[in-house]
């Protein structure tokens, strides 16, 4: 999870529209993550005939979505853009667990621990939150301590408890999207993807590694931390891609429930923040360390810990959580972030090919708005939507 500093912005400032593809149209989406598991999927309730790619499949452990968890939660500090993309997100995710009889959402509550009396990427959501109904509530110290007293609260000056907030399960929710779309009538193939040769402002069509190739009248490239590889002309120096580590540490064998029960936790110090998702699916305490990591290559890398990172974590979860002071360390994981400049998603065209698209830079916050920005994108594809500023190119 990451916490970028958005200016303040709103999805009303006008962007730019893209030629509409008559229903029935082929589209060819490479990349089954949540970008483009999501989109594929309204994209054939669009009325378009879709294909799915993806070299390793839905939620592969290589892909930035291939964790066990994310976390949902509406904070963007003022930026309204991000709040709102998030409740619809929110609403769309719990209809398909309803819709495809699958625990998608935890929805544990988001704790933010605060250390100033003013937090900004909380405090400027909060009028955000009341208008949409959905307020947080103020805990001071001594609340704190005890609704939760598995927490030092020292250095704290008070939290605040987004109850609307929790996790999803990552890669289960993967896997159930393309489940799905292939149930809704959605062609899916696996194979790794090159795209073809370039006439007329037009790609003409995808090499697969099956040695098969694909024509559709538009291509759709959601292919996270790989986009600035597979076009490193375009999107070489856009979007980067950082290894970041995440650890699953045991909770007390004679006394696990406060710390499953206990909400999703994001420790708001402004610098390189901690945040954890506890108890899903008896995993263990999951707890991140939001510095942007090294580069990283996402098909070749080893995902062996970086000790040096593991002891700060482990550093932390001492002090802020003293009852797993000696916790061991059941589980880990390396996975990519795949990050933009300013961490704003991206969603454009090709500058020289006009049925070719990118989607992706989720910059570590990307998942939880899966449902929501592929709605999005099947309305701007079908020409009811301009493209927000704030996902081009050239923003
Ligand atoms: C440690 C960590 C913590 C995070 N925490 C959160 C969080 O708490 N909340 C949140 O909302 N977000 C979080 N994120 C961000 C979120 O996980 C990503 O933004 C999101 O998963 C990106 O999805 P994607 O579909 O763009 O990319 P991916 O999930 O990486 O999917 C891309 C897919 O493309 C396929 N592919 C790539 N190249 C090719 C090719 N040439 N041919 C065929 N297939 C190809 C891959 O196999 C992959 O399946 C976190 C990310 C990380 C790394």
């Amino acid at each position: 999870m990451s916490l970028n500093t958005f200016a303040p912005q709103t999805g009303k400032a006008t962007g730019k529209p893209v030629e509409r593809l008559q229903p029935g149209g082929s589209i060819a989406v490479v990349g089954a993550g949540s970008f483009g598991g999501w989109t594929a999927l309204y994209l054939l309730r669009k009325g378009y005939n879709v294909t799915l790619i993806d070299a390793w499949g839905p939620g592969n452990s290589r892909s930035s979505s291939g964790d066990e968890t994310r976390v949902i939660r509406s904070t963007y500090g003022a930026n309204e853009f991000y709040f709102d993309l998030n409740v619809r997100a929110l609403t769309l995710w719990k209809e398909h667990e309803v819709q495809w009889k699958t625990r998608l959402v935890q929805n544990k509550g988001v704790l933010w621990m605060c250390y100033e009396a003013h937090t900004p990427v909380v405090d400027n959501s909060i009028p955000f939150a009341e208008k949409h109904h959905m307020p947080y509530e103020r805990l001071e110290k001594t609340e704190i301590a005890k609704r939760y007293p598995i927490v030092n609260t020292d250095d704290l000056s008070h939290a605040w408890l987004d109850p609307y907030g929790g996790c999803l399960r990552a890669r289960e929710a993967c896997q159930a999207v393309y489940k799905g779309f292939i149930a809704e009538g959605g062609k899916v193939i696996q194979a790794q993807v090159m795209p073809g040769k370039f006439e007329h402002h037009r790609l003409t069509g995808l090499q697969l590694s099956n040695g098969q190739s694909l024509q559709a009248d538009l291509y759709l490239f959601a292919c996270g931390s790989w986009l600035g590889k597979l076009f490193p002309d375009v999107l070489g120096s856009i979007i980067t891609c950082t290894r970041q580590e995440v650890y699953y540490f045991g909770v007390p064998h004679d006394n696990p429930a406060p710390y499953e029960n206990f909400p999703v936790w994001i420790d708001a110090d402004g610098k390189d923040f901690y945040y954890g998702i506890p108890g899903n699916n008896y995993r263990g305490f999951k707890v991140g360390v939001d510095e942007r990591g090294e580069a990283f290559d996402p098909t070749v890398g080893d995902r062996v810990l970086n000790p040096n990172v593991l002891s700060k974590a482990r550093k932390f979860l001492a002090h802020r959580f003293p009852g797993l002071k000696d916790a061991p360390l059941v589980e880990n994981r390396v996975c990519p972030y795949e990050n933009s400049p300013d961490g704003n998603f991206l969603f454009d065209h090709h500058p020289e090919a006009n049925n070719l698209f990118f989607l992706g830079g989720g910059s570590g916050h990307g998942f939880k708005h899966g449902p929501a920005l592929g709605e999005l994108i099947s309305e701007i594809i079908a020409g009811n939507k301009p493209i927000p500023q704030q996902f081009l190119l050239n923003r």
